[in-house]
């Protein structure tokens, strides 16, 4: 997964390319990476393993342009180096290109066998970089010609922002896959995968960058047009249960609000009758567990205390002492727990792991009943789309059946969100979501070789 942002026709456009990858830094941390274009000195890339540093900050203050593009990269298992850090920044033909990719095309290996018999050399193992050779090749007249020309054929979802000289394109793959919004800001035109990275700059939210449109920005106004072949809506549900930000509009909809009803709908179908309390898992099921708390008429605690200033470094997936790492991330409040009967509320449970250390810290702080509940169904299988859910051997969901679950995480009782309640509960519900990982209903052929896109992916 990744986050995006885009600005066209502004004096100060990597000042606010930088504040909007501040807020979308949730959607990466592996890499994050600026391109501007000045219309004086041509464009400059500065891109960086990790979050924005100082020192990425100050290298972005001595640069300047009207227009900017940002990407934040998220941790995706081997393929953490510096090539796949985006956005991908070419000289071609035409003048500089750069593109920052929000998703993953599952037929990347086709057409990239495709180029390469052509004579193609690439510099990276992203399924990002197929597209830019293909705007690169594209002969048409204008750039969301070339843009449109590019993504025929191309399966899977996309989110794009790509800078062209002095125009900015913005593209959304026809399933609305990934989100994608657009603002105004003063004269200027902000793209960014989430409406928080608006807010960080000012602009105004304007609506949707719509399924399968291409929209281009250059000084005589904004392009719209829908060239590509319209396709069933797979919105990403996994988006509103835990990816995007509470503070965020995301397909239209508020993701606090989409939360709380998740968690609400939880408490409808698995009350904890004997429960003093509830308390989330901070900070991502936060929402969720308000919205259990409401419907049960139960108080909301802080039980769990989340430390911000560990680094992702310091929790390397690899590390063998699980329990520790949880207790490194997160402490129970005693106070809060002894001796009471407590619902834990998360967004979702995907390894188990965190989940069976939380459980472990919550009773060691003297809990006496732990009731779990999930604000969304059990993950039974891989995400292709641009989430790097983990391989189904990893997913606790689809190696244990209930009961085994509720035993190895400890708890007193166990109760996920129904497939159904998820879609009810989310805005524009029920119909035009993905919701592959849950249910194993793939709205597209699974990639000829899922790993090796696992560990090329983009995003
Ligand atoms: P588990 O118990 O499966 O080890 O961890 C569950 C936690 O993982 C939940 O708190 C959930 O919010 C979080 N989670 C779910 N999906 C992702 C993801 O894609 N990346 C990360 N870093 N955490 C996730
Ligand atoms: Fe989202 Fe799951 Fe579909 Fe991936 S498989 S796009 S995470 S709903
Ligand atoms: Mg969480």
């Amino acid at each position: 997964m990744c986050g995006i942002f885009g600005v066209h026709g502004h004096g100060d456009a990597v000042h606010l390319a930088q504040l909007g990858l501040y807020s979308l830094q949730h959607r990466g941390q592996e890499s994050v990476g600026v391109v501007v274009f000045d219309k004086e000195s041509g464009a400059r890339v500065v891109r960086s393993m990790g979050t924005i540093s100082p020192h990425m900050a100050a290298e972005l203050d001595t640069l300047h342009g009207q227009m900017a593009i940002g990407h934040t990269r998220y941790s995706t298992a081997g393929s953490s180096t510096i090539e796949n850090a985006q956005p991908v920044f070419v000289r071609s033909r035409g003048g500089y290109i750069a593109l920052a990719h929000n998703g993953n095309i599952t037929n990347a290996g086709e057409l990239r066998q495709e180029l390469e018999a052509q004579g193609s050399i690439f510099a990276s193992t992203m399924d990002s970089e197929v597209l830019v050779h293909r705007l690169a090749k594209s002969t048409a007249a204008t750039p969301d010609g070339r843009v449109s020309e590019a993504l025929q054929g191309v399966e899977g979802a996309y989110s794009l922002i790509i800078g062209f000289g002095d125009t900015l394109v913005a593209a959304r793959d026809p399933r609305g896959w990934r989100p994608l919004v657009m603002g105004r800001l003063n004269g200027s035109v902000v793209f960014a995968s989430e409406t928080c990275a608006l807010d960080i700059v000012g602009a105004k939210y304007e609506r949707e960058v719509g399924a399968g449109e291409i929209i281009a920005v250059d000084a005589t106004g904004v392009r719209s047009s829908f060239p590509l072949e319209r396709k069933p809506s797979t919105k990403c549900v996994f988006e509103y249960v835990y990816f995007a930000r509470p503070d965020s509009r995301v397909y239209g909809g508020s993701v606090d609000r989409a939360r709380r009803a998740l968690g609400r709908r939880l408490a409808q179908e698995h009350p904890a009758p004997t429960a003093e309390l509830v308390f989330s898992v901070p900070d991502s099921s936060n929402s969720a567990a308000l919205g259990f708390a409401e419907e049960s008429a139960l108080p909301f605690e802080f039980a769990l205390i989340r430390n911000h200033y560990v680094g992702r470094t310091f929790i390397q997936p690899t590390q063998k002492d699980r329990d520790a790492k949880v207790k490194v991330k997160y402490n129970a409040v005693r106070e809060v727990v002894s001796g009471k009967s407590v619902v834990m509320v998360d967004d979702s449970i995907v390894r188990g792991t965190t989940t069976r250390g939380l459980v472990a810290l919550v009773r060691a702080a003297g809990a006496r009943e732990v009731h779990m509940r999930v604000s969304s169904p059990p993950i039974t299988g891989p995400c292709y789309y641009g989430i790097d859910t983990p391989t189904r051997e990893e997913l606790i969901a689809a190696n244990m059946d209930h009961e085994q679950i509720r035993r190895h995480l400890g708890v007193d009782s166990l109760g996920y969100l129904s497939l159904d309640g998820m879609l009810q509960s989310v805005p524009d519900g029920p119909h035009g979501f993905c919701h592959a990982c849950f249910s194993g209903d793939y709205p597209t052929p699974p990639p000829t070789d899922p790993d090796k896109l696992r560990f090329g992916c983009g995003c």
